[in-house]
């Protein structure tokens, strides 16, 4: 995934979470409660991300997506997911 300068000020002017639909503060990337779940690191690349480069950002929606697969995936394959 990257994001286009556009697109980067479009997700941080919205006020839903793209991964969620929770709502989240304008200029994070995702809700709070998203990103609770991200490691400390990864959290802080989604945060003022107005003032980020649209790739970093970019990147760091596609490596917490990728995070959240993996958790949800063993969360899944050990029997205590809630996913629908
Ligand atoms: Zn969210």
């Amino acid at each position: 995934m990257t994001l286009t300068k556009e697109q980067l000020a479009h997700l941080a002017r919205t006020t839903r979470c793209p991964r969620c639909d929770h709502s989240k503060t304008v200029g994070m990337g995702l809700c709070r409660s998203c990103r609770n779940k991200l490691p400390a690191n990864m959290r802080a690349l989604l945060e003022r991300i107005p003032e980020k480069e649209p790739w970093t950002v970019g990147q760091a929606l596609r490596q917490a997506a990728n995070y959240f697969n993996v958790h949800f995936q063993s969360v899944r394959k050990f029997g205590g997911g809630k996913k629908r």
